[in-house]
């Protein structure tokens, strides 16, 4: 005889960022809850081969460059300067790892259930999870489903992921020694992020984009200085280029690239494929459920992240917007919120986006190209960290801030950075930009001294023609 499902207030597909946010959420308001995950760990992409990962690396890389090239100038030698890739990759499985754990604790403390396994959603909101290693099928009755099934990289067709020479952010993570050339396809966050790595340890990185610069819909002021700045640095910028073809030859991969009609092969060790991501619909059949979805397979919901199907909930990558952790956390916030008839509601405006190559880039609301089109006069301001007496006594002067302010009202439009910690000092910027501030009211707050935050007071009075100290 079959058994009944299992019955939960909450059933939570997936336990990335949207997913493990949206199921604590959800127990808090005492809810009962269970959350699907079929990988071996909690945290999704973010935590085991997104974000965390890639920020440990970026870390461990950062000091080594530190060490080789800037360490000097501080007066400090360092003789036989070596970097064991080994370690480096285990401490950043050690870093993943407190996180995932740090995960578990939190759903016990909540008293969430983790149902290991593949979870697919059936009519009439049961929710199948196939255990690992055929060890047998349990199904949940939920009174509400959250969908939180993230997004995998994308392929090209030519070159298919075998994550030892074609390899996506997964493999790009763990390259067990520095390549002599890795080929990066993808100018965008992630193939900048991990190309940095790999260059800052002596890695050849040749970065390949089809469109005319790195970073699209960036600020042109950031996109330019990021351009100059990574360039410099070493990074090989091949931008309006197409890769037309490529294929694996044993321990080399050979990339055909085409520009202004001109074609040619490069020869590297890797190629790390970064062209984007998409909704991964995994264990929800779209069709026979009558789920709405949009072109690119991602899920259709309002601003509480309802779907079109009765207390059916989607969040994060799955769904429309940017893809971030943290949007992904505050959907999760959302939709639980939602299903414990509170009256949240999800928006976009003050999302900030981060890039953390070393200058980081950070900017949040609009770009100045996009406040002229929409019609908007604006006053902008701009402070160069070289003008900071903090950014100088750490030898970090290089980038800006620049703030973009409506002309009539003063209201804050973005802000865009590039700079050293920046990803720090944006969140000011976001809880300014989220009450409504003008750059009069960030201009008039006094900022510790010296601190590389005194760079966006005064790039707000910049907005004003106030700025102090340029
Ligand atoms: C290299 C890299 C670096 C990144 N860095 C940043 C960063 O610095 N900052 C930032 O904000 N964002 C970053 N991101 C993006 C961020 O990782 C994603 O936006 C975020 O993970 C999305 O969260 P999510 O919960 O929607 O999906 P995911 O994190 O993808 O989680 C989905 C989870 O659902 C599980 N799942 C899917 N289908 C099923 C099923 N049927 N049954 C059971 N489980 C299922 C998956 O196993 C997975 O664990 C980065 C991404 C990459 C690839």
């Amino acid at each position: 005889m079959a058994t009944q499902p299992t019955p939960a207030d909450v059933v939570v597909i997936g336990g990335g960022p949207g997913g493990y946010v949206a199921a604590i959420r959800a127990a808090q308001l005492g809810l009962s809850t269970v959350c699907v995950e079929m990988d071996r760990t909690l945290g999704g992409t973010c935590v085991n081969v997104g974000c965390i990962p890639s920020k440990a690396l970026l870390d461990s890389s950062h000091h080594y460059e530190f060490a080789a090239h800037s360490a000097k100038a501080h007066g400090i030698g360092i003789s036989g300067l070596t970097i064991d890739v080994a370690t480096m990759l285990k401490r950043k499985d050690d870093v993943v790892g407190q996180n995932t754990k740090g995960l578990e604790f939190l759903f016990k403390k909540n008293k969430i259930t983790w149902a290991k396994g593949r979870g697919t959603l059936r009519a009439g909101n049961v929710v199948e999870v196939e255990g690992p290693d055929s060890s047998g099928t349990t199904s949940y009755q939920a009174k509400h489903v959250i969908i939180a099934t993230g997004s995998v990289a994308v392929e090209l067709p030519f070159l298919r992921f075998d994550e030892e020479r074609i390899l996506s952010n997964v493999g790009a993570l763990t390259i067990p020694s520095v390549p002599r050339h890795l080929i990066v396809i993808g100018g965008g966050v992630i193939g900048l992020e991990l190309g940095s790595v790999w260059r800052r340890l002596g890695a050849k990185v040749t970065v390949i984009e089809l469109l005319p610069t790195i970073l699209p819909g960036m600020d042109d002021d950031v996109v330019k200085e990021a351009t100059r700045v990574l360039s410099r640095q070493g990074l090989e910028l091949r931008t309006a280029t197409k890769v037309t073809a490529g294929r694996r030859d044993g321990d080399r991969v050979l990339i055909d690239v085409a520009k202004d009609g001109a074609t040619e092969t490069l020869e590297g060790d890797y190629v790390l494929v970064a062209v984007g991501r998409k909704p991964s619909l995994n264990g929800i059949d779209v069709a026979a459920l009558g789920l709405n979805v949009g072109r690119r397979g991602e899920i259709l919901v309002d601003d509480q992240m309802r779907t079109n199907l009765p207390n059916v909930f989607a969040i994060g990558d799955c769904v429309p917007g940017p893809m971030l952790a943290h949007k992904a956390e505050e959907e999760g916030v959302v939709a639980a919120e939602a299903i414990a008839g509170q009256s949240a509601h999800m928006h976009y405006r003050s999302m900030p986006g981060i890039v953390y190559t070393w200058p980081e880039i950070a900017a949040v609301g609009l770009t100045e190209r996009e406040a002229r089109d929409g019609g908007r006069e604006v006053r902008v301001g701009r402070f160069p960290f070289s003008a900071n007496g903090r950014a100088r006594t750490a030898g970090e002067g290089t980038g800006f801030v620049k703030f973009i302010a409506d002309a009539r009202t003063d209201e804050l439009l973005g802000c865009h950075m590039v700079g050293p910690s920046v990803s720090e000092l944006i969140a000011e910027v976001v809880l300014a930009f989220e009450y409504g501030a003008s750059s009069d009211d960030v201009g008039i707050i006094v900022h510790a001294h010296p601190t590389l935050s005194e760079a966006v007071k005064e790039a707000a009075l910049g907005a004003l023609g106030r700025a102090i100290h340029i």
